[in-house]
């Protein structure tokens, strides 16, 4: 694995390490195409910021830096700079727009939540019996697929219900074929696998395999060590043969600046 396009930093106050710290170990770990992704700044209208991302008074620091470290270490990793975000219907437009405007060449979701988080929203991975909550993560999910805007999802299986599996399987199935008509990659996230979140789920990942829908990998670096992860791509590795997915390797970037 050469490639890895999630990354954090400390800006997102969950994250620990030097910027410049996590390249050097990327490139020790054989990563020739890099891409930052901390967590997208965003403010409600009332003003609240949640405390998980990158603050919208630090976005210029956020590229000032990287576009350094990016230039010093251009002969070693190619590296681009970008977020990992939501979609949330009410919001999407000005999001992405302000991801455009802030510099960000490439975007990941991360569907953390429903219910657009705040102030009346639910953690994806609070578990539910609930069918429509389900449906609302899988909604989301697919309209990020489709606006075209996104280069892969993370963590596809964060969300976590807790009713019938034929239910999971229906709407699951819904994430694997857009991601399949659309060619927007699932990611099997490496931080579930290093710290054995309920994701990467296996039963997700059977839907992903049957569909045929493109796959690829990504380190979800919250520290140093972790912006490569050799051991992870074992285990990632082993899903991939045990359920027939369709592993792409690297994904392809849809750069924004492009758009
Ligand atoms: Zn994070
Ligand atoms: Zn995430």
């Amino acid at each position: 694995m050469n490639y890895n396009y999630h990354t954090h930093t400390f800006r997102c106050r969950h994250a620990s390490g030097t910027p410049e710290e996590y390249i050097q170990r990327a490139i020790q770990g054989g990563i020739r195409y890099m891409g930052f992704s901390d967590h997208f700044p965003f403010a409600f209208p009332d003003g609240r910021e949640s405390g998980y991302r990158v603050p919208i008074a630090e976005v210029k620091d956020y590229f000032s830096e990287l576009n350094v470290l990016r230039e010093k270490y251009r002969d070693q990793i190619d590296i681009k700079i970008g977020f990992e975000m939501e979609y949330y219907p009410t919001y999407f437009d000005d999001m992405l727009k302000n991801a455009v405007a802030y510099g960000a060449e490439y975007l990941i979701l991360g569907q953390h939540f429903i219910g657009e988080e705040y102030p009346n929203g639910m953690p994806s991975g609070r578990g539910t019996k609930e069918i429509a909550q389900l449906q609302e993560y899988v909604s989301c999910v697919v309209s990020a697929i489709q606006s075209g805007a996104f280069t892969y999802v993370a963590h596809p299986d964060i969300f976590v219900f807790q009713g019938e599996q034929a239910v999971y399987d229906r709407e699951m199935r819904k994430i694997c074929q857009a991601s399949k008509e659309y060619n927007v990659p699932l990611e099997i996230n490496f931080l579930g696998i290093r710290e054995t979140r309920f994701y990467p789920h296996e039963e997700f990942w059977r839907i992903t395999g049957e569909v045929g829908a493109p796959v690829t990998f990504g380190c979800d670096a919250h520290t140093v060590q972790s912006a490569c992860d050799p051991e992870s791509v074992e285990k990632a590795k082993q899903l991939v043969q045990k359920y027939h997915l369709n592993y792409i390797g690297m994904p392809q970037l849809r750069l924004l600046q492009e758009r």
